[in-house]
């Protein structure tokens, strides 16, 4: 066993570490401390979720700690570029925990709000930024940033980034650094795309990876239903009561989706809130402290949304509408199973979606696992061979992907998938619906 006293850190960094509590370091910090102490680039392949946040940032903490030349308004070392405001907050936040005993000050700024404190802040000084791209290249455009002296360059979440359409604000902010830095890049999934942006900037990098590229963690139970879309919610519903779910996220595709379901579940007694795009930051906060403490059981996302939330204690992920981009599957059941605990994952496939579950089984290199065995159960949402998807209404079509057929057809593991304590009680339907899953034993 390694414990952090075994890495090369600082005092004051490991006084902060035992102050959070944690004593064993992750695969990820294990693996990308050491090179990056000693000035290396690395590329890393990890999820939110691993510890990768403190991989970068003692690092980063501890080569300014002993760089720091003193005297004088302290100038921007350090840039960690993020795709969403919610994780660069959290990356803030954990800045904040693990600099503790330390004298950096760090920043971080994002769009949505407004940009007055944040100028005010750049003009004290700051030597580490944590911005994402649109605000970054805002404010550095005024010239209230200056990233001429950065030392350490961190592009995080880099496969969100392109999937956002980022990819050219990432490259306008890399024309501004000093080409001698060091570099890191974190993501999820390692796409071509991925890869070739990595060769443009890191040199020679050591390459870290805790979960082979595009597995799913093996620790979340994955489930697909087979469901009408008109009936999505009340299957939702009814799984809500019967798992007895606490915390819960809930993927839609829409913004418009989000707030039709939160209604829904609100009139069914669920307590929902919805987190997307066009929630005001104050909205954002507020219904992600309301799922932090307890008060919402189900955070309803899009994927832009909901990247990066770190949120321990989700005990399920549920797929509501399936994602048109197999990659954000993976990133999507990965907001369950942290922390060493386990979680579960269910997704809906209506019959529109039949290709973005072969997508995602070709992805993940395995057939997601069915449950047939709820009265919501709909035949025609399952993809047989020759069966192809219904159209979409035209708003929600996508490109037409090639490769062809990826996932198996229909004759993956059977409906074994969701059990545990409340399980037990199949086929007790409070809500006056004569639907629900059949009184076939949850051990079968
Ligand atoms: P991240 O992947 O950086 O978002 O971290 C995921 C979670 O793991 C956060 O809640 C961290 O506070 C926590 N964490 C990070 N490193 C450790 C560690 N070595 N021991 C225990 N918890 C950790």
């Amino acid at each position: 066993m390694t414990s952090f006293k075994d890495l090369p850190l600082i005092q004051p960094l490991q006084e902060a570490l035992v102050a959070q509590g944690y004593t064993e370091p992750t695969p990820i910090q294990l693996q990308a401390i050491p090179p990056l102490l000693e000035g290396k680039d690395v590329l890393g392949c990890a999820q939110t979720g691993t510890g990768k946040t403190a991989a970068f940032s003692l690092p980063v903490l501890q080569h300014l700690a002993q760089n720091s030349k003193g005297k004088g308004r302290a100038h921007i070392k350090a840039l960690v570029l993020t795709p969403t405001r919610e994780l660069a907050a959290q990356i803030g936040e954990s800045l904040k925990s693990y600099g503790a005993n330390l004298h950096s000050r760090h920043l971080v700024i994002f769009g949505g709000v407004n940009e007055n404190p944040q100028i005010k802040e750049l003009r004290r000084g700051i030597d580490i930024l944590v911005a994402t791209p649109g605000r970054l290249l805002d404010l550095a455009g005024r010239d209230f940033v200056d990233l001429s002296k950065v030392e350490f360059f961190i592009l995080d979440e880099a496969d969100r980034m392109l999937d956002m359409g980022f990819v050219h604000d990432v490259r306008r902010v890399m024309k501004m650094l000093p080409t001698e830095r060091q570099n890191l890049l974190f993501s999820a999934t390692m796409p071509p795309a991925i890869t070739k942006l990595a060769a443009t900037f890191l040199r020679s990098p050591v390459r870290v990876e805790v979960t082979p590229q595009s597995t799913t963690v093996e620790r979340i139970e994955q489930t697909v239903m087979f469901v009408d879309r008109a009936d999505k919610g009340k299957l939702l519903e009814w799984i809500v009561e019967e798992d007895k779910v606490e915390r819960g996220i809930v993927f839609t595709r829409t913004k418009h989706g989000a707030n039709r379901l939160v209604q829904q579940l609100t009139k069914a007694n669920i307590n929902a809130a919805a987190i997307h795009g066009n929630k005001s930051q104050a909205a954002r906060n507020r219904a992600l402290a309301g799922f932090k403490n307890g008060e919402i059981a189900l955070l309803v996302a899009t994927d832009i949304a909901s990247r990066g939330i770190d949120i321990d204690g989700v005990s399920h992920v549920f797929n509501y509408d399936l994602p048109n981009e197999p990659e954000s599957y993976v990133h999507r059941i990965g907001r369950t199973a942290r922390a060493g605990k386990s979680g579960v994952a269910i997704s809906f496939c209506d019959p529109t979606e039949i290709d973005y579950l072969r997508d995602i089984q070709k992805l993940i290199g395995m057939p997601v696992p069915q449950d047939l065995d709820h009265d919501y159960h709909h035949e025609p949402a399952m993809p047989k061979p020759g069966r192809r998807a219904t159209p979409k209404p035209k708003q929600q079509q996508r490109p037409p992907r090639t490769g062809g057929r990826g996932g198996h057809g229909g004759g993956g593991r059977p409906s074994q998938a969701r059990r545990g304590p409340a399980a037990a009680s199949k086929g007790r339907r409070s809500s006056g619906s004569s639907k629900g899953r059949s009184g076939r034993s949850s051990s079968s």
